[in-house]
């Protein structure tokens, strides 16, 4: 029995505000919904960030210090946030009698600090006597506010992280990561030191107030980290420890705003991206990269031509707000997409006509009414999206587009690359790899390999589902398309959704179609799918008997017209698919451990590599939701990548492409895990599976959804509707969100049932002890 996508006909998506972060061309975008720039998630870090930005504007304008000749009495000291705003030298000769003043002298100021483990350890910080104008309690102050900042950071979050954390190799080596970042710091505050004291009294004054704020934001950023836990610390400071002088304050955000255009990176630094798959979330992913954030993308399809429609996977996709939001993100720079995509797209807006079309010929219209808020979705077919995005990606700089064959993608600790076929001779030494090539993704396994014996992807996350296995394949319909003696042609209205009833509606051998809504020229299909035994299979193993099977069970359709000629031919040849178990691996990004030769450090090493679309989590498409993560998984990845834009300009790509890796994997494998979850559960037994336990099952979903619509509509505060529902109408939620409500949900139904039954039984015992005792 098929029932194609029945799902994905009532999921008509919440209109909720997809707002579109306002994007500024070549490689900047607002810092709205990040969660550097957003200290509203984690307002410790933004805190943490400036620290850095601050010092790293010292460091240069120290640098200048120590080689540039001061000039006595004309000389000016531009302060180290002078420096920030202008991103210039921090020293301003004003006179042209400057001359090189020697230190006459020098002394030594030895500054303790608690090292890791509690080893003190000591660092000489040489003073130029050139300064001995300030006084001794200037230079006791400086000396007390770095010794209270470096024991800050470096001894006690590591310490108590590595010390309470049991650690295994690869946390080990994130944890050396983290003290060569600090220890960077500390040789930062110790030029800042430098510079603080060859600053005149006032500016010393001034320093000290700013660096006392310092101090304080750093203690409250170590209790916020400290509260999370040892293990959490580690990984986070693996997350978040950036190169230094790379802040994400708001200073700096404007700045860079502002002067986006002068401070693009150069091709030099640019980051080269290799993304492997031109689905929709290949080609999504590529247009964010090199529209959004400036890199070099090169793109690898293993079909020929991505733009010819594969008629196999001719789905109809319900867009809706998730996969929304990164389309509008990629329009606004490219300003052209959303109106092609909509040009090709029914848009489903409150309410939705449906024509059951039965086989004594009977057509009944009628309105399926959906809350308003669900009007941002669109109905687009799958090549349609594809060939909108290919048109985007010809537009858009910076995309190389290799087609032709799989790509060989050789990952490894030392040296990544991705090559095509020796007669194109591609090949390509990415900085960040994304994997978007489907469910059966090879780079996947790349990755898999790469690691190794450290199992990061082991176990994948798993759910049985009802729907795993069935096997589909798509019948194109001709634009012809129409019902027998049907003078109103209601087929020829893309825009509703069709329900073509088979002459069998009971009993294993059942069958409906379901088409969806398209826009003409483009082709309505139906997905025949249904499980192995189904009789359609063994009809439709030759082109006669598909005839006679179509024409006897859907009497009512004209099929002398609504089928191109050959179709039948192409249909009885394919292979068609099989729905996946929902699946997702055990980690979403593979980041190899840092070199610990930092001087191997370079453009070449330790590329990172993501997951995204299909390849990052697969299931049946029971709640219309794989093209919709797909597109979301791409915007994750962009926000990961936001958060480390300021990066661009002034450190390898390669430790960007690394953090925005890590962040990625943080933010989106609970997404995956719950996805997983709710497919599995959320609406899997709309495939007419067969036999008395399947059809018992049915039943029981059925009442499960029936009263968690009746409990959330009673007591909105304390029962969710079921999963289907709350996928469909909670697009602004992420999917571990909702999978927790569902999971909470459940356990409120248990305990009122077991209320519910123990009052119950209470009641029948009481009564049949009041009438015992009445007989008696
Ligand atoms: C019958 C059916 C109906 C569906 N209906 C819906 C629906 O209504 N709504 C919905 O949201 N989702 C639906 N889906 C799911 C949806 O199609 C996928 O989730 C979505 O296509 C995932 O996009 P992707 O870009 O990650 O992967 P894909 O679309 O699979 O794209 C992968 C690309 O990578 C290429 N590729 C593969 N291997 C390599 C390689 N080694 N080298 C180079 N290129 C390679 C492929 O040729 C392909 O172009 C349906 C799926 C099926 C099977």
């Amino acid at each position: 029995m098929a029932s194609p996508l029945v799902f994905s006909s009532y999921s008509m998506s919440t209109a909720s505000s997809s707002s579109v972060r306002p994007r500024i061309r070549g490689g900047g975008s607002s810092r709205g919904g990040g969660a550097f720039g957003g200290g509203r998630r984690h307002p410790a870090r933004p805190r943490m960030q400036k620290s850095k930005s601050s010092l790293a504007s010292r460091r240069r304008g120290i640098a200048a210090t120590t080689i540039t000749t001061r000039g006595g009495e004309g000389s000016s000291y531009h302060d180290g946030d002078d420096a920030a705003n202008s991103s210039s030298s921090t020293l301003t000769t004003t006179t042209t009698t400057t001359t090189t003043k020697k230190p006459s002298s020098s002394s030594s100021i030895r500054v303790g600090r608690a090292g890791g483990g509690g080893k003190k350890k000591m660092a000489d910080l040489s003073e130029s006597s050139s300064h001995s104008q300030h006084s001794q309690e200037d230079r006791d102050r400086v000396t007390l506010r770095a010794s209270l900042i470096v024991p800050v950071v470096h001894g006690e979050v590591i310490d108590a992280a590595a010390a309470r954390a049991d650690l295994n190799d690869t946390k080990q080596q994130t944890v050396s990561q983290v003290r060569a970042s600090l220890s960077r710091l500390e040789g930062q505050l110790h030029e800042m030191i430098v510079a603080l004291d060859g600053a005149t009294r006032a500016q010393a004054e001034q320093r000290q107030m700013e660096e006392d704020a310092r101090v304080a934001e750093a203690r409250e950023w170590i209790a916020a980290w400290r509260a999370r836990g040892a293990a959490r610390i580690v990984e986070d400071l693996a997350t978040h420890a950036l190169p230094p002088g790379h802040g994400d304050d708001d200073e700096n955000a404007t700045q860079s705003e502002q002067g986006e255009e002068e401070e693009r990176p150069t091709p030099k630094r640019r980051m080269r991206v290799a993304i492997i798959g031109a689905g929709p979330a290949g080609l999504a992913c590529a247009l964010i990269m090199a529209n959004l954030r400036g890199c070099d993308v090169h793109v690898f399809e293993r079909r020929k031509d991505p733009s010819k429609a594969d008629l196999n996977q001719a789905f109809v996709y319900n867009i809706d707000a998730r996969g929304r939001k990164v389309l509008e993100l990629i329009d606004h720079e490219d300003g052209e997409l959303m109106d092609d995509i909509e040009s090709r797209s029914v848009p489903a807006g409150g309410k939705l006509m449906l024509k059951v079309a039965t086989p004594d010929g009977t057509i009944t219209p009628s309105e399926v009414t959906f809350r308003s808020k669900r009007t941002k979705s669109l109905w687009l077919p799958r090549q349609a999206l594809v060939d909108a995005l290919l048109n985007a990606v010809k537009r858009a700089p910076r995309i190389a587009l290799h087609t032709g064959s799989a790509p060989v993608v050789k990952i490894s600790d030392d040296l990544t690359t991705v090559t095509m076929d020796e007669e194109k001779g591609v090949a390509v030494k990415p900085h960040l790899i994304v994997a978007a090539d489907g469910a059966r993704s090879a780079t996947r396994q790349a990755m898999e390999d790469a690691d190794g014996a450290r199992g990061h992807f082991e176990p994948p996350v798993m759910r049985a589902s009802p729907a795993a296995n069935l096997k589909y394949k798509v019948l194109v319909l001709s634009d012809q398309f129409g019902f027998v003696n049907d003078a109103a042609e209601v087929a020829k209205d893309g825009s509703s959704m069709i329900s073509v009833r088979g002459a069998v509606t009971d009993g294993p051998s059942r069958m409906r179609l379901g088409l969806l809504p398209v826009r003409p020229p483009q082709r309505r299909t139906a997905n025949i799918i249904a499980y192995d035994d189904h009789v359609v299979w063994e009809h439709m193993s030759t082109v006669r008997g598909a005839e006679r099977y179509l024409e006897n069970m859907f009497p009512q359709v004209d099929w002398s017209k609504a089928l191109e000629p050959g179709e039948l031919d192409r249909f009885v040849a394919a292979s068609g698919g099989r729905f996946p178990t929902p699946q997702a691996p055990n980690r979403l990004a593979y980041v190899p451990p840092p070199h610990r030769d930092s001087n191997k450090r370079g453009d070449e090493e330790c590329v990172a590599a993501v997951l995204l679309g299909d390849a990052a989590h697969c299931f049946p498409p029971d709640l219309g939701q794989g093209v919709n993560s797909a597109l979301e998984d791409v915007l994750v990845l962009d926000e990961a990548l936001e958060h480390s834009r300021d990066l661009y300009r002034a450190t390898s790509p390669v430790e960007i492409g690394r953090y925005a890796a890590t962040r990625y994997r943080r933010k989106r494998e609970p997404d995956a895990r719950a996805l997983v979850n709710l497919v599995a559960v959320g609406y899997p037994w709309q495939y007419s599976q067969p036999g008395r336990i399947q059809s018992f099952r049915t039943k029981l979903w059925a009442l499960n959804y029936l009263l968690r619509a009746a409990l959330h509509r009673a007591l909105p505060a304390w029962f969710w509707p079921a999963c289907f529902l709350m996928v469909q109408n909670y697009t602004d939620e992420s999917y571990g969100t909702i999978w927790r409500r569902a999971q909470r949900t459940t356990w409120r139904i248990v305990v009122l049932l077991v209320t519910v039954l123990g009052a119950a039984i209470v009641s029948v015992m009481r009564s049949a002890s009041m009438f015992g005792a009445a007989a008696v």
